[in-house]
């Protein structure tokens, strides 16, 4: 087997899968109210093609763990099969899902009976207007009955994500936290990144770490946890001495890309070393020509060797990619 390294030693064993660029959210911070234009189904990988590129990566490339996201994962019509085709790949797999969480109170014990082990589900607020202000729809009792099926499912630790926007919700996220801990899920929250359909973000307009933690502290004691960060983005903390967590994930101010260990592969079957790639490796038009096994894990090992260093977000020179993140996989 061989390893899916980059020149800067950094091996990749964490597999995002973009499943559909559609969803049924308009997060202001992902994309315009309208949407955007939807990939051509045809250029879509097939369920399919889906699971034989995951499989390549699993027997041909080390990859250890799998999340399914999106756009929204849960709107892919194939999506329980394609859990379960690839938990069959290799039961040992990790495979987790990034999710807004409409529909999953219908989907959660399918999933998990098809192997899924995990969800991370997207909140950004659990205030009814905030929350339509900010997905642009009025759904958030939707998202917190998805929260709750997922734990009973046992799709658990269960995993809240938000991102904070000045004046919107930055002063709500002690409210989360508190309302996270009260129902057992582990909330992290993700600095705002210049990913959006948009082009909307800047860095003064970001809530920072820093400014996450000061919101949190004037509420609660915050402790750095024990473990090592390791590969994981996510600072931990221990929230009023624990055993409850919260995390920070600082992509901008505290970038993590010298541990990087992801790929990602879009739902047209493009291999992006980086989410803030400016370059794509087409897997989908080496599949569909005829492509063996093991030519496609040499183009995925060409993919990552050409992946940069970090994502120079603070460079002069930093380019915004041309695909926003809900094409990409986040
Ligand atoms: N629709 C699913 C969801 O929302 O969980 C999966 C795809 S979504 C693109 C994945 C994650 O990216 C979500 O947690 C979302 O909050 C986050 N996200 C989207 N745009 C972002 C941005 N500009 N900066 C930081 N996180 C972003
Ligand atoms: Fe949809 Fe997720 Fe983007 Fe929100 S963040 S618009 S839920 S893809």
């Amino acid at each position: 087997m061989r390893a899916l390294e980059d020149r800067y030693g950094r091996v990749a064993t964490d597999l995002r899968v973009s499943l559909t660029d559609r969803c049924n959210l308009r997060c202001s911070y992902c994309m315009p109210a309208e949407g955007l234009d939807w990939l051509p189904g045809e250029e879509v990988l097939s369920d399919d093609e889906v699971v034989r590129l995951v499989r390549v990566g699993v027997e041909q490339l080390g990859i250890r763990e799998v999340r399914f996201t999106g756009g929204e994962p849960l709107v892919r019509r194939g999506l329980v099969d394609i859990v379960r085709r690839t938990k069959a790949i290799d039961p040992t797999l990790e495979l987790s899902l990034t999710t807004n969480a409409l529909g999953l109170a219908r989907m959660a014990d399918a999933l998990a009976e098809a192997g899924l082990d995990r969800v991370n589900v997207s909140l950004d607020t659990v205030d009814a207007a905030t929350f339509h202000q900010i997905t642009r729809r009025d759904r958030l009792h939707d998202v917190v009955a998805g929260l709750e099926a997922a734990q009973a499912a046992g799709l658990g630790p269960v995993k809240v994500n938000a991102v904070l926007l000045r004046g919107v919700n930055d002063h709500q996220a002690a409210e989360l936290l508190g309302w996270s801990i009260e129902r057992g899920y582990e909330l992290r929250f993700i600095e705002q990144m210049p990913l959006d359909a948009q082009h909307g973000w800047s860095r003064e307009g970001m809530i920072t770490a820093d400014e996450i933690f000061a919101r949190l502290e004037a509420e609660f004691l915050l402790e750095p946890a024990v473990e090592p960060r390791g590969s994981a983005p996510a600072e931990l903390f221990r929230v009023n001495g624990g055993p409850a967590t919260v995390g920070v994930i600082a992509s901008v101010t505290r970038p993590f890309c010298g541990d990087c260990d992801r790929v990602r592969l879009t739902a047209d079957g493009q291999i992006r070393n980086c989410l803030f790639a400016r370059e794509e490796s087409d897997l989908r038009a080496a599949l569909r020509a005829g492509a063996a096994d093991e030519e496609l894990a040499e183009r995925w090992l060409i993919a990552m060797r050409g992946k940069r260093a970090g994502h120079g977000i603070d460079d002069p020179s930093f380019l915004q990619p041309d695909r926003p993140m809900s094409a990409i996989g986040g």
